[in-house]
């Protein structure tokens, strides 16, 4: 997708540091920072949302990764694993993608 700027940062095109990368998944630090740790684990193939994944052997390697980045972090106090689907759902980047949060005390329910 020429307009996705999570296409693009996979490609090398924004100087965007990677945390972590395998054939499938980028890991990158959100550019808006909620929480102490805020990372974004983010499938390389160009999937719109959640509504449109196939294998969701996928999504389980995606809290995989996020759960071993959570432990390197020592977020042993907790953390939170979130998918915003869709306009309701707060998603702003239409590019599948999970964001890891931690560091803080975590509010519920979110706005
Ligand atoms: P969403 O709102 O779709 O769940 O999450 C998208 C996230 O991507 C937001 O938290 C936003 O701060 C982050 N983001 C948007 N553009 C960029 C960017 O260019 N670089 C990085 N590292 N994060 C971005």
């Amino acid at each position: 997708m020429d307009d996705c700027i999570f296409c693009k940062i996979r490609d090398g095109e924004m100087d965007t540091e990677f945390i972590y990368e395998d054939d499938q998944l980028m890991v990158f630090a959100d550019i808006n920072a909620q929480a102490p740790v805020h990372l974004l684990v983010v499938p390389k193939e160009h999937i719109p949302s959640i509504l449109d994944v196939e294998d969701y052997n996928l999504v389980g390697r995606v809290h995989q990764v996020a759960v071993e980045l959570a432990e390197e972090r020592e977020l042993e106090d907790g953390f939170r694993i979130v998918n915003n689907c869709g306009p309701e759902g707060g998603q702003t980047v239409n590019h599948l993608h999970f964001h890891l949060l931690g560091g803080r005390q975590l509010q519920w329910p979110p706005g």
